[in-house]
């Protein structure tokens, strides 16, 4: 906001002088820090934690995030609260992943009146949908069953992610493109950096496949060449057969696998089971849709969940 004192009514008292000078000190005390934009922070809102992390790196003190889903929560099963459409009514960027992770986000910001794309209109809020998959392919495909949402869990797919975030603040605060292109440029090189310590991390392993509780990790199997098996679908609520439970035993057997690979948030009495079942352990991998509220508290970033991650893998799978 600006305060234009050459409007006050002259000649000003001396009260009212004073009280402008204070009204100005007030300001100036609780107003921008050096690199924020002199009308206020953007405001971004995002669903997951991945998002969170990488707008927050890409902003730095121009942008606060909140984020939708919290720690905690299992983020397959989120849904929108009127109080959360509220939330992206306020924000200048709301950006999600995918509507085959997010069901309900694209209702919720049409009823909190934004828009998609580029198409300059003031007063409304910016969509930024972060997985160009199945956009070409008309709306079918996107609720494509099949499509694995995770992309964030491949470095090198996130790094697209956040070349998509840097763009989207870029156009809504096309002042502060200097930092955020710094910005962008240094979290994808390290992003580039996790993806050659994972790739070198399991590039000598005995087994090449995992069983995980649910479907996440697919996007991490094609870039590290795994398979995984799961006891559960691409979201975890997906009941399977006992046929199929029977089928994953064997497999376990057959090619000695000693662990399951079960998420820290979601229920774990099917992993648990499988595991006493077939003699096996149980390991935590992370699918980092939210961190858990322990992370969060002790301050665990996407990047040492992914190099934990990558430990984990590595003995899943008996790397060298
Ligand atoms: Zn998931």
């Amino acid at each position: 906001m600006r305060l234009s004192i050459t409007n006050m009514p002259r000649p000003a008292s001396a009260v009212l002088s004073a009280f402008v000078l204070l009204v100005i000190a007030v300001f100036a005390a609780c107003g921008s820090e050096p690199d924020e934009p002199a009308d206020g922070k953007i405001t971004v809102v995002t669903t997951t934690y991945p998002l969170t992390f990488m707008a927050r790196r890409i902003g730095g003190n121009r942008v606060s995030v909140v984020q939708l889903i919290k720690s905690g929560v299992e983020a397959h099963d989120f849904e929108p609260v009127p109080s959360n459409v509220r939330t992206i009514a306020s924000a200048d960027i709301f950006f999600y992943n995918h509507p085959a992770f997010e069901p309900w986000a694209l209702a919720a910001a049409t009823a909190s009146g934004s828009r998609s794309g580029g198409t300059a209109q003031s007063n409304a809020i910016q969509t930024v949908i972060l997985e160009s998959e199945g956009e070409d392919h008309g709306s079918q495909e996107v609720n494509d069953a099949d499509f694995d949402p995770h992309v964030w869990l491949n470095p090198l797919r996130a790094q697209e992610q956040a070349e998509r975030i840097a763009a989207a603040l870029v156009t809504d605060d096309p002042e502060g493109s200097l930092e955020y292109v710094r910005n962008s440029d240094g979290l994808e090189a390290e992003l580039r950096g996790l993806d050659e310590l994972i790739a070198r991390r399991l590039s000598d392993c005995a087994l090449g496949t995992a069983v995980v509780s649910h479907l996440a990790y697919g996007h991490m199997a094609e870039r590290y060449g795994f398979n995984q098996l799961g006891l559960a679908g691409l979201s975890p609520e997906f009941e399977s057969g006992p046929s199929h439970i029977a089928s994953v035993i064997r497999q376990i057997d057959e090619l000695g696998i000693r662990y399951i690979l079960q998420e820290p948030i979601a229920s774990d009495r099917l992993a648990e089971t499988v595991a006493a079942e077939a003699g096996v352990d149980i390991l935590i991998m992370h699918p980092l849709a939210v961190r858990t509220f322990d992370e969060a508290k002790a301050g665990a970033d996407y990047f040492s969940i992914m190099q934990a991650n990558s430990e984990v893998l590595a003995m899943a799978l008996q790397c060298s």
